[in-house]
Parts: C-alpha cells; sequence; structure tokens
C-alpha cells in the first residue's frame, strides 16, 4: 500500500548537505581497506631477491669487502624502488577501481534527484530507494510501496523481509522488491552495520587462474632451484672447504635462475588491464575477468537496453479491429477507437515511472489524449498487481472517487493479457496472430486490458478480477548503432553471441536478424525449454542463438549447461533476478547506468555507459593483457636460460666465475622493468580480433612457449660461451672473459625485448622505429649503462670488469645481435600451436 506520511518533496538543501559532511564526516560502511604503503614493504620483503641480495651482501663483509657490499645495497634499493614504483602503480589502478565499484544513492536534495556516492550521503538525507539498491545508511521509510529488504548481511536471515512505513530499514542490506523513499537516521560507524564491523565485501583482487598456474610454475622452477642451490653450497664447502665462496657462488645462482618478476609482472599486468578498461567506461569488479575475457566463447546478452537503445515509443496501436501507424500520425489526435487502450494502458503505468516503456506510455497520452477524458491525474493509485516472471501482466486499481468503484488498468504479454480476460479460443488466436505480426517487424508488444471492482473491495491477485480485453500497443525501441558491427566483430573473434530475452519470440528474431546474430531463424522459448530433458536441453545449447520468453531461474539454466558444454561464458544483466546468472557466468557483465546495484555487486565487469560496444573493447584488451603477458613469461624465461647457464658452467668445469650477485642485480635492473612495462604497454596485435579465442584449457605453458623459450635461452647460451672460452683462450684474463661475456649478454638481452615484444612487424622495423616509449628508453638506459660500465674506471673496476678492445666489443655486440635476430628468420608457423577452431554458429 503507498502511504505518503512524509509532506517536505524538497529534501535537504545543499548548504546544510555539505555542513552534515563537514560536520559529520563521511558516510563510509566498513569495506576492506586498500593497501597502505607499509603493507606494500612488506610485500617487497617477501620476495626473495631482497635476500638474496642482502645475503650476498653480508657475506661481501665477511669476506672483507665493504665496496662491494655497499653496492649491493645500492643495487638492493634500486631493485626496491623500482618494486614499488610498479607495486604503487598497480595499487593506483585497482584503488580507482574500487571507488568506482563503491555502491550509489539516489537523493532527494532541493527538490530534485541526484545520483550520489553512497559515501556522500548525510544524516536526514530523503533517499530514493528501488529493487535492487543497496541501501546506503540505515533510514526510516515515509512511503514504502511493497518493500521488501534482504537483510541477510546483517542478521543471517536468508528470507527477504517485508518493510512498511515508519520502520527502519539498514545499510548494507538490499531491496529486493518494491519502491520507496526514507529518512536517513544513522551514517558510517553508527550505522547497524558500523556497530557491529562488519564489511561490504568490495573485493576487486581475488586471484585468477592465471595468477594460480603462474605461482605453481614459479614453485615449480624455484624448488629444483633451491635443492641445485644447496648442492653447490655443500659441495664447495666439503669438497673445496670453502663454505664462504660456495655460499656467494651458491646464492648468486639462485638469483639468477628464481623468476621472481613472472608474479610481480602478471599482478602489475592485470591491475593495468583493469585500469585501462576503465579508461574505457568498462569497470572491472574481480580481476579474473580480464583473462576470462580473453578466452569467452559465448556472450550471452538481453536485448532491452543492451542490443537496443531503451528509448521506446509507442509506434502502432491494433484495437477495435483496426491498427493505426502513430509515426505517420502528423495531427495531435487520434480516431476515439485508439483512445482507450492508450488510456488504460497509462492506467497500467505508474504516476512517476522509471522504466523506458511507461515513459513511452505517458509521453504518448501527452501527445494524443491532452484535452480528451482520457488522462486521469488526479486519481488516487490504491492497489499494483505487480509482474511475475511466470505472469508477465501488471494491473493497477485507481480510486477516480472516494465513493465509486475502482477502475483498473492492465498491460502485459498479449497471451498473459489474453489469458486474463478468459477470450474464446478464436479471438485468442486472431489477436495472438496479430500480435506475432506487430512482433515479426521488431516491435515490443503489449496487450491492454480493462476492469472494474466495486468499492472497498479489491481480490488478492489479478486473475480474480473480470478483464475486458482492449487492444494490442507495438512499441518500437531502436537497436543501439554500434551493436550490429560489434556482432560481427564477435563472430570473426570466434564468439558467438546469443540474445537471451524476457520479449516475444517474434520481436527477439526480427532484432536478431537486424543485428546480424547467426542461425536468426531458430528460437526457443522459456516454455519450449521447460518441456525438454537434459539431453535435448544442452542439444539445443549447441546452435539456438535466441531465447525468447525466458524466466530468470532458465538464465541461469542456460549458462550453466553452456559451462556444462565446455564454453566460457559472458553474460549480460542488470536486474536483481540476473544476479544468480551473473554470477555463474564466467564473465558476468552489469549495466552501470540502468543495472541493480544488486546486479553490478554480482558481476565481474560493469559497463559505465551500458554501450554494447564496450564489450568488445573489454575482450581486446583481455586479449592483449593475456598476449603480452605470454610475451613477457617468454622473454623472462628465456633471458633467465643464458643467466643460469653463465652462473653454472664455469662451476661444472671448474673455470672462472663470471657472473658475480652485482651482475645480476644489475640485470635485474634491465629485466624487471622490460618485463612489467615495456611488455604491458604494448598495444593490441592489429588482428587479435580474428583470433579464436584462447583454449582455456591449454595451460599457461605450452609446446610453443617452451620451444620459443628454450630456443630463445640455449642460443643466446651459446654465443656467450663462444664468447667466454674464446677470450679465456686467447689470454687468462678472468676480468676480459667476464666483460666481453657481460656485453654480449646486455646486447641480447635487449635484442629478446625487441624480439618478443610484438609479433606483427618485423624486428628490423621495432628495432628503428618503434612506437613503444618504454623498450625505446630501456634500450638507451641499458647503452648509456654499457658505455658508462665499460669506460669509467671506478665502475670498472668495481664491477670487476676491465678495459676491452674495440674490435672485442663489435664482435661481442655483432654476436649477441645474431644470437637473437636468426630466430626471426624462423618461420612464425614452426612456433604456432593449434588452437580449438571451432565455428560459431
Ligand atoms: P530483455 O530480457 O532482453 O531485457 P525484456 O526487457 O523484454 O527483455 P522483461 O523485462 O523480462 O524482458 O519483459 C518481458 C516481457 O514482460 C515483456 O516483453 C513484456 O511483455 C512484459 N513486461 C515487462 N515489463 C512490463 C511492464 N512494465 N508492463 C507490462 N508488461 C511488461
Amino acid at each position: 500500500m503507498t502511504q505518503n506520511l512524509y509532506d517536505s518533496k524538497t529534501g535537504l538543501s545543499t548548504s546544510l548537505v555539505l555542513a552534515r559532511q563537514a560536520e559529520e564526516g563521511p558516510n563510509h560502511l566498513p569495506s576492506s581497506k586498500p593497501k597502505k604503503i607499509h603493507s606494500l614493504i612488506l610485500d617487497i620483503l617477501s620476495d626473495p631477491m631482497v635476500y638474496l641480495l642482502i645475503s650476498c651482501g653480508v657475506i661481501y663483509f665477511i669476506l672483507g669487502d665493504p665496496q662491494e657490499a655497499f653496492m649491493l645495497v645500492g643495487f638492493l634499493l634500486l631493485i626496491i624502488t623500482i618494486t614499488i614504483f610498479q607495486k604503487v602503480k598497480a595499487e593506483r589502478a585497482l584503488e580507482a577501481l574500487r571507488d568506482m565499484s563503491a555502491p550509489l544513492a539516489v537523493v532527494l536534495r532541493e527538490g530534485k534527484e541526484f545520483r550520489v556516492p553512497g559515501i556522500e550521503v548525510v544524516r536526514e538525507d530523503t533517499i530514493l530507494l528501488c529493487e535492487g539498491d543497496r541501501v546506503p545508511a540505515d533510514a526510516k521509510l515515509i512511503e514504502s510501496n511493497q518493500v521488501e529488504a534482504d537483510e541477510s548481511l546483517l542478521t543471517g536471515e536468508s528470507a527477504p523481509v517485508q518493510k512498511s512505513v515508519n520502520q527502519l530499514i539498514y545499510a548494507g542490506t538490499t531491496i529486493v522488491r518494491g519502491q520507496g523513499r526514507a529518512i536517513v537516521q544513522a551514517i558510517g560507524s553508527n550505522t547497524q552495520m558500523g556497530k557491529i564491523g562488519k564489511s561490504l565485501m568490495t573485493r576487486v583482487h581475488e586471484s585468477s587462474p592465471l595468477e594460480i598456474q603462474t605461482r605453481n610454475v614459479v614453485k615449480k622452477v624455484s624448488w629444483p632451484a633451491i635443492i641445485i642451490c644447496l648442492f653447490i653450497i655443500v659441495s664447495f664447502g666439503i669438497l673445496r672447504q670453502d663454505w664462504i665462496s660456495g655460499s656467494l657462488v651458491g646464492i648468486t645462482l639462485a638469483m639468477a635462475i628464481l623468476p621472481n618478476e613472472i608474479p610481480a609482472a602478471l599482478i602489475i599486468f592485470l591491475a593495468l588491464g583493469a585500469w585501462r578498461m576503465s579508461q574505457k567506461r568498462v569497470l572491472t569488479r574481480k580481476i579474473s575477468a580480464i583473462e576470462n575475457l580473453g578466452a569467452a566463447t559465448v556472450l550471452c546478452v538481453d536485448k532491452t537496453g543492451t542490443l537496443t537503445m531503451n528509448q521506446m515509443r509507442i509506434q502502432t496501436i491494433f484495437s477495435q479491429n483496426k491498427m493505426i501507424d502513430l509515426t505517420k500520425e502528423k495531427s495531435e489526435k487520434i480516431p476515439e477507437e485508439f483512445h482507450e487502450a492508450l488510456e488504460f494502458g497509462i492506467l497500467a503505468c505508474r504516476q512517476n515511472p522509471f522504466d523506458p516503456m511507461e515513459l513511452a506510455f505517458l509521453s504518448a497520452g501527452d501527445q494524443f489524449l491532452l484535452g480528451t477524458e482520457h488522462l486521469h491525474r488526479d486519481w488516487h493509485l490504491e492497489k499494483e498487481y505487480p509482474i511475475s516472471p511466470t505472469f508477465l501482466s501488471l494491473s493497477h486499481a485507481w480510486k477516480p472517487s472516494s465513493q465509486g468503484d475502482y477502475i483498473i488498468g492492465a498491460k502485459g504479454a498479449p497471451e498473459a493479457i489474453i489469458d486474463l480476460c478468459h477470450l474464446p479460443k478464436e479471438k485468442a488466436q486472431m489477436n495472438l496472430k496479430i500480435a506475432n505480426d506487430m512482433a515479426s517487424r521488431g516491435l515490443r508488444v503489449l496487450g491492454v486490458a480493462k476492469s472494474k471492482s466495486p468499492p472497498q473491495f479489491l481480490p488478492p491477485i489479478q486473475h480474480d478480477l473480470n478483464f475486458d480485453f482492449i487492444g494490442l500497443i507495438g512499441i518500437a525501441d531502436p537497436i543501439r548503432k554500434e551493436v550490429p558491427k560489434a556482432i560481427s566483430e564477435c563472430r570473426s573473434a570466434g564468439i558467438r553471441v546469443i540474445m537471451i530475452t524476457g520479449d516475444h519470440p517474434s520481436t527477439a528474431m526480427q532484432i536478431a536478424n537486424e543485428i546480424g546474430l547467426g542461425n536468426s531463424n531458430q528460437v526457443l522459448t522459456g516454455r519450449e525449454l521447460e518441456q525438454m530433458n537434459a539431453d535435448q536441453f544442452v542439444d539445443s545449447l549447441k546452435n539456438i542463438n535466441i531465447f525468447s520468453r525466458v524466466t530468470p531461474n532458465q538464465k541461469l539454466q542456460i549458462v550453466n549447461g553452456l559451462k556444462a558444454n565446455g564454453e566460457i561464458v559472458a553474460m549480460t544483466g542488470d536486474g536483481v533476478n540476473d544476479a544468480p546468472a551473473l554470477q555463474s557466468a564466467h564473465i558476468g557483465i552489469a549495466m552501470g547506468k540502468r543495472g541493480t546495484d544488486v546486479a553490478r555487486e554480482a558481476s565481474s565487469l560493469v559497463l559505465l555507459d551500458d554501450d554494447f560496444g564496450s564489450i568488445i573493447e573489454a575482450i581486446k584488451m583481455g586479449r592483449r593483457v593475456y598476449d603480452n603477458f605470454k610475451r613477457t613469461l617468454i622473454y623472462l624465461s628465456s633471458a633467465h636460460i643464458p643467466i643460469a647457464g653463465m652462473s653454472i658452467i664455469p662451476i661444472i668445469f671448474d673455470m672462472p666465475i663470471v657472473l658475480l650477485p652485482a651482475h645480476i642485480a644489475l640485470l635485474h635492473l634491465i629485466i624487471e622493468p622490460a618485463s612489467s612495462i615495456a611488455f604491458e604497454v604494448e598495444p593490441a596485435r592489429e588482428n587479435i580480433m580474428s583470433d579464436p579465442p584462447r583454449n582455456p584449457d591449454q595451460g599457461l605453458i605450452n609446446k610453443s612457449i617452451v620451444t620459443a623459450v628454450i630456443l630463445q635461452g640455449i642460443s643466446i647460451l651459446l654465443a656467450l660461451m663462444i664468447i667466454f672460452f674464446v677470450t679465456l683462450k686467447k689470454g687468462p684474463s678472468e676480468e676480459l672473459a667476464r666483460t666481453n661475456v657481460f656485453i654480449t649478454l646486455i646486447v641480447s638481452n635487449l635484442m629478446l625485448i625487441f624480439l618478443n615484444v610484438r609479433s606483427d612487424s618485423s624486428l628490423w622495423k621495432r628495432l628503428f622505429s618503434s612506437r613503444n616509449k618504454a623498450t625505446n628508453l630501456i634500450a638507451l638506459g641499458t647503452i648509456v649503462m654499457l658505455i658508462m660500465i665499460l669506460y669509467i674506471p671506478s665502475l670498472r673496476q668495481i664491477l670487476r670488469f676491465s678495459v676491452t678492445s674495440m674490435r672485442d666489443v663489435v664482435i661481442c655486440i655483432v654476436l649477441g645481435f645474431i644470437s637473437v635476430f636468426w630466430i626471426e628468420l624462423i618461420p612464425r608457423k614452426f612456433f604456432k600451436k593449434e588452437r580449438g577452431t571451432k565455428s560459431t554458429p
């Protein structure tokens, strides 16, 4: 029952709101706090590289070599600075997303409605609540239109609680039904939620399968590495009786082998990927979605508002056996026989509707009924019979005067209205056929009916009223202009688009046809789905792309069925009822503007502008992140092979040690920014959207990656060995061999970055006209560093290098270059792994 107890129509004034905000602070509901700097430092201290460098420093001190120790501390500080920079960057990106994903509230201030972040709500604000909203503060209801709240977060009780006027609704709970208005009583920590210190889950970062896989790979490499290092320390200690040098060699080897940069790079890739998506107006609520996007094989979309603009206009009315096309009507008057359909259609709308379809009725009324006796703005709404997923019709009972009968208007799906009116079979079929014809033109078709009820009596359900059928209304909702192109992009990216709608099958088919959805002449209705057995159902999911008159429950079934068929499912939704399907899909996508808080919170992505085209952008970003990360992985793994090799080989052959801890730390100064920044900023390959979706069963490491890593790593290692042995053979200078090996290693490492950073242009082009500022900067920095350590005597000495001839430098550069360049000449086919090439129905 609607009650109006609150007499103020204006809400608070802006000045009072500002004063309250200053006085009482923000309406902070407890939520998972963003990471602070000290926790970042803790993160850094969990990096094994830090301990390895510190241990080496300590050993140098023991060995009486403080200069070397200080240098390592210097490198350690540099590495920590780079890591802090990377982590802060990632954390900032995630924090921005957290702010964007905070719930919004609709408040009434100075007589106007505003959508503001929940944090800005103040005491005594008037808040407007609607199905699907998260309540921003503790508030007292002053109007309740069948409000029901889910208070499970607070009480643990899962059944929704009915809320009437004067009752309190609590911050953090959700409105699952009805609408209401409430006055805020308490905010932030003074709310019930605040008092018990419960937290609203705003988790943006939870481990994605890729992160778990990466951690596993790192673990798999780390354990053998640690065992080898311990073995070397022990054998050095026992065989040579030199535990200190043994430890130094062992730790250096650990530094060379441990792939600690890989998980760090992934976190940055995912966080920055999410940030980049937010620039395209797609908010990431669960980081795992970015990775899943690249593997998505099916995109399930609702029709209204996603494929269409949700800007409705009444186009056709059928009543008393006559049809009128309102778009062709120049005058403001339409024949009398169509008035009643509009009149009762409007009576079946709210007085101040949000729903674009109801707005369309009101606007048609303003245009064609103004000045007639068919508009009843002074009538009082007495009762609403709401629509339900299983019966698609709603009725409103109005009281024209204090004594007279109730007048009832109903509108809804034609079959539901025909059912309400108990039309004889023939008449029913004729009207259903006309509805079908209208729907085949892409219109949404509603039936309209009327009824009366004696004063003081309104039955509890719509079916107990005697309805008279009035006619059919056809409503146009234009297709979003970006949709046909986006659908065709999806199809060429191997992603099947499935339309799941509550609308009429013919409307759905026509819209599907217009947007270029595959298989648009086949449709399955909710009722047909109901009658299928499990096998038929799973089978139908293989090629049917249109599901109509589907209930929210069936949406969930379809998502789960597709998942069972091995598809990676992305799905859009906006209502409270969509939440279970959004949650179940691999990638739940909610509409930011139209969507309810409940749907947004169940989703992993939110389209801030409700723009379908941005889903494609998001998929592209998902593919780009995965693609670039794979390249980083190849680069990092390949880069470790020569470093690890040159650390072990001299030990095995009892030759002078080439790489000392300082050299490895120096290499890290190049490798870390290269792996996280240079590869991350690289734009998507041009043909990235013509690839089929990534096969999710294919793990991170596959044959082609392993082949590339081994080939690149071993090739560089061979070049280093040649330089090492040849230099040593020429003269017994350990320093000279080290210098030449280091030059070759630096050059080949640089080449390795340029080789792996992209694949759709020639290495030559990348080297000399790269638009990736980060790779260029890293190349420049590396060359400057190399010149400095070769030609500044103090640096040369502290790093235990020696003067090398120009001829040697040129040979090292050429060999370093060739050791990588020849790989570019191998046909791509050699590395290409077979992909799951399914045809897209
Ligand atoms: P989609 O699920 O693609 O967004 P939809 O918006 O058409 O499609 P629903 O909102 O579930 O899906 O509506 C399903 C049907 O219910 C509509 O086609 C219409 O017949 C009926 N319907 C929905 N809203 C109303 C309403 N406010 N008044 C009357 N009938 C309605």
